[in-house]
């Protein structure tokens, strides 16, 4: 187990790892590639977004988001302290800032899972950064991961799949693409281009 790096001395730029960025459809499996690979490599670390969504069933505050109230996200935008944030399918999402920094400035390697958005806006104010789109191995299959995953309404599934057209045409702008085919592939795949392997 890694010795935790807060308050060693920073690493160069040059030996930093890249902070990576993934992004991709809803219901592509970003979750569940990245549950995968942090499982054998806890190393790897995760920013953990705000956000103004309601938790599913089984997510807890601090894990798999900071649950947030409108106010408390008009506060974290205002005081400047996301990185990036965004409005997707009817709520907002942001990436708290400073934590994400100390990551990097200690090198550890750091993932960020976000949208569309927020990858073009992390390119914009760290042009250093890798981004991986997790692609669909086709369209009806997204649509069999989203409904299938049985966690929103089918308004909500119709807005996300209206978002996954917008997202999916955006790939090109993407450093690589990975397929969703095998979550253990993928996962692999994910560790070599962040240097953990
Ligand atoms: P995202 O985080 O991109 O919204 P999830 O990780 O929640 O997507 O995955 C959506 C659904 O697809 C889940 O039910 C998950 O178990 C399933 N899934 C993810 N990857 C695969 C895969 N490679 N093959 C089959 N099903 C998958
Ligand atoms: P979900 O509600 O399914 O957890 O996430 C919906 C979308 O929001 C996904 O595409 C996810 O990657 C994205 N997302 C999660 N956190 C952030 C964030 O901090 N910023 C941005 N821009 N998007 C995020």
């Amino acid at each position: 187990m890694a010795a935790t790096s807060r308050g060693t001395t920073p690493v160069p730029p040059d030996v930093r790892p890249r902070l990576t960025v993934l992004s991709g459809p809803s219901g592509v499996g970003k979750s569940t590639v990245v549950a995968h690979m942090r499982k054998e490599h806890p190393e790897v670390w995760l920013s953990v977004s705000a956000t103004t969504r309601r938790p599913r069933p089984g997510e807890k505050h601090g894990v798999q988001y900071f649950f947030v109230s409108d106010e408390e996200m008009d506060k974290l935008i205002a005081n400047g302290e996301l990185l990036e944030w965004a409005e997707f399918a009817g709520n907002r999402y942001g990436t708290p800032r400073r934590a994400v920094l100390e990551r990097l400035e200690v090198g550890e390697p750091v993932l960020l899972e976000i949208d569309l958005q927020g990858a073009r806006l992390v390119r914009e104010s760290m042009a250093e950064a890798q981004l991986v789109f997790l692609a669909p191995p086709s369209w009806d299959e997204l649509v069999r991961r989203l409904t299938g995953r049985g966690t929103e309404a089918p308004e909500v599934i119709e807005r996300r799949l209206a978002a996954a057209k917008i997202e999916l045409a955006a790939e090109a702008e993407f450093d690589t693409t990975l397929v969703n085919t095998s979550v253990e592939d993928v996962a692999r795949e994910l560790l070599a281009l962040m240097k953990v392997l």
